[in-house]
This record gives structure tokens, sequence and C-alpha cells, in this order.
């Protein structure tokens, strides 16, 4: 008797199957002359729930549109250059959900040319789950774990975008470098926890007195980097100085004029390495030491 006759398995078609995926499978057309539609859109998930296939059919500019933030130039160059270069189109947008926060869709499509213009057969995954992991794992990464300030990590990546702008653009860009006085004093007198608690209010009290597009970091210990965009020395000298000035007369716990900080400023010199505008900001610091703390200083 053929093995085939006995328990053969019911026959599964596609288009039974297709429904119950977590996912979308798709097929994408691009004309000639730019009109996008998508011929095919199925699958199972909530991403297909609150879209009009019929329309998408017929034209899926709308949709691209709407995508928010930066999404949108982003497909459209993902879709060029995949059709330019006939290579697969791999990306992730986020599209927008009625009263809840975008999903994040990852898109993975092959293209082919054909007769009017290049057709992609693709799947797309609501990787939402995924991308909120790597968000927080990226914070956990870049942040330090006492202050919630960024750390160093996070802060040399952001000097080095901001010093890229400011050669590009000619715009001025300082660094304050600061170092409280004395702490280790402290510690001995009211104990290390009371130490973590000043490097946590004086976290919070900096940034208070900052503007939002500075950015305070602890480097470590109790040395900590502001980084000032469009800001010239002498600006920065002076927030520095009212920076000083708050912090030596604020009451920590322990009754005000008991916590003072040096700060050494430096300005930074188009296309110089980092490291010299920071050692620049290090000799101030040490400067700023050296002529008796709770003071700003900067080498000319
Ligand atoms: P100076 O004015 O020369 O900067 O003196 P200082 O005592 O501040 O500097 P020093 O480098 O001698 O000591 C730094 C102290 O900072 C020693 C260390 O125990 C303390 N410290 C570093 N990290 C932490 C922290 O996370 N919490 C607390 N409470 N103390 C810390
Ligand atoms: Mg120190
Ligand atoms: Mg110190």
């Amino acid at each position: 008797m053929p093995v085939n006759d006995i328990d053969a398995p019911e026959q599964v078609s596609a288009d039974h199957l297709v429904p119950h995926i977590p996912g979308v499978i798709f097929q994408f057309h691009r004309a000639r002359n730019g009109h996008m539609r998508f011929p095919y859109l199925e699958g199972g998930g909530v991403a297909l729930k609150h879209i009009d296939r019929e329309l998408l059919a017929e034209n899926a500019g709308q949709l691209v549109e709407q995508l928010t933030g930066n999404d949108h130039p982003k497909i459209m160059s993902a879709i060029e250059r995949s059709a330019r270069w006939m290579l697969p189109l791999t990306t992730r947008f986020r599209l927008p959900f009625p009263k809840e926060k975008p999903h994040w869709i990852a898109v993975s499509a092959k293209p082919t040319p054909v007769d009017d213009g290049v057709q992609w057969n693709g799947i797309m995954m609501d990787i939402s789950d995924q991308v909120g992991e790597e968000q927080r794992l990226r914070k956990l990464c870049d942040t330090d774990p006492l202050t919630q300030l960024p750390n160093r990590r996070k802060l040399m990546m952001h000097l080095t975008h901001v010093a890229s702008l400011s050669t590009r653009h000619g715009t001025p860009l300082s660094i304050m470098m600061i170092d409280i006085d004395h702490f280790k004093r402290l510690n001995d007198r009211w104990g290390h926890l009371h130490g973590d608690d000043v490097l946590k209010q004086l976290a919070t009290h900096t940034q208070s007195l900052l503007r939002c597009e500075d950015m305070v970091a602890r480097l470590g210990g109790e040395e900590f980097m502001v980084v000032l965009p469009l800001t010239p020395l002498q600006q920065c000298h002076a927030l520095a100085d009212r920076l000083r000035q708050a912090i030596s007369v604020h009451d920590f716990g322990m009754g005000p004029g008991q916590v003072t900080l040096s700060i050494g400023v430096a300005e930074y010199r188009c296309g110089e390495p980092l490291t010299s505008l920071i050692e620049r900001a290090d000799q101030a610091l040490y400067s700023a030491k050296d002529v008796g703390r709770d003071c700003v200083c900067h080498i000319r």
C-alpha cells in the first residue's frame, strides 16, 4: 500500500496560511513616473488592521508621506537606492497608529525590473518590542547610573558630532571641565552616601542652570564636562562663573558653602583633534585648582 494513502497531510495553500502569519507579505510597485502602489498586501498581526488595503493597491504615496520624523526621506532614499542598484530593500520605519504610539516595522524586499518600473516582493514585521529593548540597552550603555547623566562614552560621541558641525559651519563651540573641590574631605566628613547625594544634586542643579542644547555629562568620580554648542569662550567663561557661584551658595543638606567647583573652560579651534581641546580644558582646570579652587580659568 502506498504510504501516501494513510495519514496524508492536508494540503496547505498560501491563501489560507498568509492571514495567520505574524507579519505581512507584499508586492510593491514603483512606476517610472514615481507612482507607488501595493498590488498585493496580505498577512496577520495588528499592522494591517488600520490600513486601507484597497487604497494602497491603487496609491501608496499617501501612506509613505504620513510617516513621522525623518522616516519619509529615509524610506524614499532606501527605495531609490534599491531600484537603482537592484539591491535588497532593507529598512525600518515607524507606522502611525490611531490612539497609540507608532509601531516600528522592519521591511525586507527583493527588487525585480518590470516593464514600467520596479517591483519588490517582500515581508514586513512589527519589531516594536525589539526596538524598545534596543533603546533600553542603548540608554543603559550611555547613562551614568548614579546621576542619570550621559556618561563619558555618550559625551564623546556627542562632542565628535557637534565638533564636526562647528568645523563645517564655522560656528563656535566651547566646553567646561568641572571638578568638585576637596570632595574626598566632604566624603570623609559627611559619609560616602552623602557624597553620592551631592553628585546627584549637582547633576540636577547644573542641568537646570544650562540651556537644553548644552550637554552635561559625568566623566567619572567627581568630574563633569559640559558641551556648549554655538558658544564662544567668553560666554562659556561667564556661564561657568554663574554656575560656580550658584553652587557655592547652594545648600546640599550640610548648610550653604560646603560644596565648591573648580572649572576649566576651552573653545574648540576649527578642525583640531578633540584630545587637544580636552587637554586645554584640563590644563585650565589644573590652573583653577592651583590658584585656590572655587574659580574658573582658561588657557590663552
Ligand atoms: P581636589 O580639590 O584636588 O579635586 O580634591 P578632591 O578631594 O576632590 O580630589 P581627589 O581626586 O583627591 O578625590 C576625589 C574623591 O572623589 C575620592 C573619591 O572617593 C571620591 N569619589 C569618586 N567617585 C565617587 C562616587 O561615586 N561617590 C562618592 N561619594 N565619592 C566619589
Ligand atoms: Mg577629580
Ligand atoms: Mg576634586
